[in-house]
């Protein structure tokens, strides 16, 4: 298949490498001087997409997204697939998507879960949002890029299926940090709560595999001095998207509020910008009782 590709940073490289290893035809672009063995760097966005069959974007936000959609949906073929797996807001979803098929292209917004170890290994999670015919076209390059691809529903159910999961994971991680600190306090050995938490009611993927305590559990960002892995602020820009997206529908969601004014804290006003999102745990060690997170 002919494959346009913007976007070529830490999650998109490894994506766009994949699918020339399978044999794919992959021209790409980015705005940074970047390489990837087999890709064809084109000079511009429009000259990535002009002829391929499939376009892939993997950008930084929904602005620099519908700047992209912007740039290339003119110069697509007809029938063509546009393919967002960028994490952004369900506006820039659902309108760059309109757009995309108003002009004739079919549009699946899909973002991903498994971070650049996925990305490399070829076992991302996409959740995809658009029309089945759509969908059917792309699957194949989710089997290539990820090792499962749910079809979530129409145009942003994607992005919805996103922020949902980012806003659980930001809360567990949240509370198994917090947890660990307690523990702590409370004199328990961090191995033994590992073994007891771990294979009890309070277990989840940020205590079973991504352990936010070093030397505990499977290795993780703790193991390598909190290096991101995923980091906080990746983390605070998913749960920003997630309090938007609750209230642009009324939706009472006042844990993913809290955990977005923590991260917020962290990142802004604290150590955690460039840290891994699991840096929550030294953070919560070095403090006592009545420092509440600020209140925006
Ligand atoms: P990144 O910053 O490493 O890559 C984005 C790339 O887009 C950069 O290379 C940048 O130069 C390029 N870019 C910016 N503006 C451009 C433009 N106008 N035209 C062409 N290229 C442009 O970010 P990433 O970690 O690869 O993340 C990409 C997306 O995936 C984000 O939306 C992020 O939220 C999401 N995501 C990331 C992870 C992760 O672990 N890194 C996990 C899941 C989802």
């Amino acid at each position: 298949m002919k494959i346009g590709f913007i976007g070529l940073g830490n999650m998109g490289a490894p994506m766009a490498a994949n699918l020339v290893n399978a044999g794919h035809d992959v021209s790409g672009f980015d705005t940074l001087e970047v390489t990837v063995e087999g890709v064809d760097i084109a000079e511009c966005a429009a000259a990535a997409a002009r002829g391929a069959e499939v376009v892939i974007t993997m950008l930084p936000n929904g602005t620099i997204m519908r700047d992209v959609a912007a740039e290339i949906i003119p110069v697509m073929d007809k029938s063509a697939v546009f393919l967002d797996c960028s994490t952004v807001d369900l506006d820039s979803a659902r309108e760059v998507a309109q757009q995309a098929e108003q002009a004739g292209l079919l549009a699946v917004d899909a973002p991903v879960s498994g971070g650049t170890v996925g990305a490399s290994a070829g076992t991302l999670t996409f959740m995809a949002g658009g029309s089945e015919a759509g969908f059917a076209k792309v699957e194949p390059l989710f089997d290539i890029m990820g090792q499962k691809a749910v079809h979530c529903g129409g145009s942003g159910a994607g992005q919805a299926a996103k922020i949902c999961n980012n806003m659980i994971l930001g809360a567990t991680m949240i509370v198994t940090c917090e947890a660990f600190a307690l523990a702590d306090k409370l004199g328990l050995d961090r191995q033994k709560m590992f073994d007891v938490v771990s294979t009890s009611s309070g277990y989840s993927w940020s205590m079973n595999a991504y352990c936010p305590a070093p030397g505990i559990g499977p290795q993780s960002p703790a193991d390598n001095g909190y290096q991101p892995g995923f980091a906080a602020e990746l983390m605070l820009k998913d749960l920003r998207l997630a309090q938007h997206a609750a209230e642009s529908v009324d939706a009472d969601t006042p844990i993913g509020k809290l955990a977005q004014r923590l991260y917020a804290q962290f990142v802004e006003n604290e150590d955690g910008k460039g840290r891994d999102f699991s840096a929550m745990l030294p953070r919560f060690e070095k403090r006592g009782r009545g420092s509440e997170p600020r209140s925006d």
